[in-house]
């Protein structure tokens, strides 16, 4: 699975820009379906049709596009200034390695005098090399977006530390469930997101099109063991999360008691997750159309939205199998 998610990783999607890590994903996924199609949006879609009788429509969900920067502004010198595509830590940010979907390599610096603290999009710039503005503007152009550099690299105990795990981790998942589930009795659609770091855009009109009876996300989690951090009751390695709650939603008893049992018949380990603060797609496919039986999945994951975000790949293992006997599961 390393391999694989390393191959999700190294192809580029910041938010609006999706399409080369579509384009991955979507030859990657079609032996193991039945149709792949992108929505108006750029949401990627592979369906796999339920052999059941009246099959219920099953949707899962993890976001392709990942956090990142657009160029702004050019100024004489050649130095380019970026607006922020998602949630980015400038603090986290700075001093690194940026990269543009043509290959050209840039550096993320603040302007010296700034405190860390107070590191934002107007007092940050990206240093190509560039002589001057002209210079510049033969390699980049107002509009582009460049992300931080993704890397894919092992830890102790299967743990491994990157970026953009948010949330290639997930569509590894999905991708991973697809290829390994024995049989579908629903009619199963695995959607990759668009837009999620900028408001759960992608999920909201895809679950529209789709009108899922189930749906589940599957994305990047906190973790609670980690030196000075609120107490929170989810670890690394002890599993992957079955969602309770976030600020979007409040996942479905009949959803959480599923995935409880399908963990306990699988003998996966699990934990329930109550994130304070942040959302995932759930949050908009629960209230499509009608509405939905809706939870989610999340990977315990330290540092998210930096540059070394870790995560334990036997959860991502156990949720795996969670999500493969799901499409296995003929719901009701
Ligand atoms: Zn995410």
């Amino acid at each position: 699975m390393f391999v694989q998610l390393k191959k999700f990783m190294m192809a580029d999607g910041v938010s609006g820009d999706e399409k080369n890590v579509s384009a991955v994903i979507a030859a990657e996924i079609a032996p193991y379906v039945d149709e792949v199609y992108s929505d108006a949006m750029g949401n990627l879609i592979a369906l796999k049709k339920g052999r059941g009788e009246n099959p219920k429509k099953l949707m899962l969900a993890a976001h392709m596009d990942e956090i990142g920067f657009m160029v702004n502004y050019i100024d004489d010198r050649g130095y380019l200034r970026v607006s922020k595509m998602g949630g980015i830590m400038f603090n986290a940010a700075a001093y690194a390695e940026v990269v543009f979907a043509s290959g050209l390599k840039g550096v993320l610096v603040p302007e010296p005098t700034v405190p860390a603290s107070d590191y934002k999009s107007a007092n940050v710039y990206v240093d190509i090399g560039a002589k001057n503005k002209k210079d510049a503007e033969r390699r980049v152009k107002i509009g582009d977006t460049c992300r931080l550099s993704p890397s894919l690299t092992k830890l102790l105990n299967g743990r491994v530390y990157g970026r953009p795990i948010d949330d290639r981790i997930g569509c590894l998942m999905l991708f991973e469930a697809a290829k390994s589930a024995k049989r579908f009795e629903n009619d199963t659609y695995f959607v990759f997101t668009v837009q999620e770091e900028v408001g759960v855009r992608g999920a909201k009109t895809s679950a529209f099109a789709i009108m899922p009876d189930y749906a589940v996300a599957v994305d990047i989690g906190g973790s609670g063991d980690i030196p000075g951090c609120k107490p929170f009751a989810v670890n690394l390695g002890e599993g992957i999360a079955i969602k309770l709650k976030d600020s979007m939603v409040i996942s479905h008893k009949t959803m959480v008691d599923l995935m409880k049992k399908l963990a306990d018949d699988n003998k996966v380990p699990y934990q329930f997750e109550i994130l304070e603060k942040g959302g995932t797609d759930t949050g908009v496919m629960q209230q499509a159309g009608g509405g939905c039986i809706a939870g989610a999945l999340s990977v315990p994951t330290r540092y998210g939205h930096t540059g070394v975000e870790t995560i334990d790949m036997n959860d991502v293992t156990g949720g795996v199998r969670i999500l493969a006997a799901l499409c296995e599961t003929k719901l009701a």
